[in-house]
């Protein structure tokens, strides 16, 4: 182990982790990827990133960069590899309220900023299941999205400045607090969603919003999904574009979550086909003070909103939450869709981007489609609706095992026909190469190739994830 020897010196000897030290950066969350490292390092600053970096460079090391370890596509897969451990560096360094910014570590866990800003009355508005565990420097790595990307949008639209070690131990100082900035090339946005094949990002500079004062959510059911995007948009046009959120639940997923969790309520008297979370929030205070008889304006508008799609018969059925409780019960359906979906292996997690007027008939093509090829599956689709993400799960059974490149593909060519993506929020990682080799514009392709190529000559920074190899 000699050769860790310079990375002791660096770090100090009880952040450089091998044997049976590195157990818990062996795996995902998911558990679908496991691999042994060379050695951890945990380095506590920007400066001990350049120098482990620069050592790996002379030592001939491939670097893996590592937070939450939430990824979704196997991105932080490291067999062999030396991981660097962003999660020492998450100090929140200063919040701003003024400037509604604030500067942080890239190994600050996403809810502990969530809490550190909430005093303030201001939300960093990225939110998702994996909040307690995911960071910022893998949530802008993988440019995650989550619930709220139809209000605020993704990671990518959060970040006003970053800083991270190049390939060569260099460090990039983006920290910018501006709005524009068009100063030749963005950095910043090269290295968002890069999934660490360009450089480790350090710190960061995101955006903050004002807290909404209150919140207005229901569950409602449609006879559609094009129903449902009409209620999206007349619920945007008579509030003003208030929503937050917008995600569907179809029967076949609140079935799943139902085995799975047998204390989970029922939503409706009836089960209904296509279910949706809708939650609108306001930061106007006299929307938000309840007036004299306790009523709050924001909840009346709402329940008129919906009373008037009922009377259509745009809206089959409607549910609103009467307080937080209620409230976090029908969040916590949403947020335990990695779990009820991963309880179904081994599948085909599909993460799906379309036009939103495409989404309905798509969704309908493409169940056809895969039940056609493969009639003993079952699909079960949780959807970020309001920004045309679809989470398209295909439990495979153990029989079909050897089937899930086909289902891939197939699901692909439908993609492509609506003008979709093959991936949303989720990341290239190593699960999705394949379809990055089989769809992605070959131009694309090339251009991806040559700027690693220019940045990272070795291809020493998590080589093999995001571009696809040469055929
Ligand atoms: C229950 C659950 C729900 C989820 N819901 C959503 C969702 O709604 N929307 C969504 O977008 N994602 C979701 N995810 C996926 C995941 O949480 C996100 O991809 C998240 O951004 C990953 O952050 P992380 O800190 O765990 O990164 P990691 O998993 O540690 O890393 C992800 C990738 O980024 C690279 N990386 C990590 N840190 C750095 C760094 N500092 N510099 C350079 N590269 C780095 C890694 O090498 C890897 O390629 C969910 C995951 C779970 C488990």
């Amino acid at each position: 182990m000699s050769a860790l020897t310079e990375y002791q010196d660096a770090l100090g000897r009880e952040f450089v982790l091998t044997g049976d030290a590195v157990e818990k950066w062996s795996r995902d969350w998911s558990g679908i990827y496991q691999w042994t490292p060379l050695a951890v390092l945990r380095p506590a600053n920007t400066a001990e990133v350049s120098a482990v970096v620069k050592i790996a460079a002379k030592l001939g090391h491939v670097i893996v960069a590592v937070s939450g370890m939430t990824g979704m596509s196997g991105g932080a897969s490291a067999d062999g590899c030396v991981m660097v451990s962003l999660d020492r560096l998450n100090q929140i360094e200063d919040i701003r309220p003024e400037a509604r910014l604030a500067i942080v570590g890239a190994g600050v866990i996403l809810s502990n900023l969530h809490d550190a800003v909430d005093p303030h009355d201001l939300v960093f508005p990225l939110t998702f299941g994996a909040k307690g565990s995911a960071c910022i420097g893998g949530c802008l790595s993988t440019n995650a999205g989550g619930s709220n990307v139809v209000r605020y949008g993704n990671t990518r639209d959060l970040c006003l400045g970053l800083e991270a070690v190049m390939p060569d131990g260099s460090i990039l100082n983006a920290m910018t607090e501006l709005h524009k900035d068009n100063s030749g090339y963005n950095l910043k946005h090269l290295l968002i969603g890069a999934e660490g094949t360009l450089g480790i990002i350090t710190r960061a500079v995101v955006k903050l919003v004002p807290k909404p004062k209150a919140y207005a959510t229901a569950m409602v059911a449609v006879p559609s999904l094009s129903a449902a995007l009409t209620v999206l948009n007349r619920v945007q046009a008579e509030t003003g574009d208030k929503v937050e959120a917008f995600e569907f639940m179809p029967a076949e997923y609140l079935d799943k979550l139902n085995k799975l969790k047998p204390a989970t309520r029922r939503i409706f008297d009836i089960d209904h086909e296509v279910n949706i979370l809708l939650e609108i929030g306001s930061t106007i205070q006299a929307e938000c003070t309840p007036s004299d008889d306790g009523t709050i304006p924001l909840d009346a508008q709402f329940e008129t909103i919906l009373g008037e799609l009922l009377e259509e018969e745009i809206l089959l059925d409607a549910v609103i939450a009467k307080n937080e409780a209620e409230r976090r019960e029908i969040w916590e359906r949403r947020e335990a869709a990695a779990e009820v979906q991963l309880a179904t292996k081994p599948l085909v997690n599909n993460d799906i981007a379309l036009p939103l007027d495409k989404v309905a008939s798509f969704y309908d093509v493409v169940r056809g489609r895969v039940l056609a090829f493969l009639p003993d599956v079952s699909i079960s689709t949780v959807a970020h609706l309001g920004d045309g993400n679809l989470h398209l799960v295909v439990s495979l059974g153990e029989h079909n095992v050897d089937r899930k490149n086909d289902v891939m593909s197939l699901v692909e060519e439908v993609v492509l026909e609506y003008g979709g993506s093959f991936s949303a929020e989720h990341g290239i990682g190593l699960s999705k190469i394949p379809s990055m080799q089989r769809r992605k514009d070959p131009v694309a392709v090339a251009t991806m190739r040559a700027i690693k190529a220019a940045l990272d000559p070795n291809n020493m920074m998590n080589p093999g994830k995001v571009i696809p190899p040469l055929d």
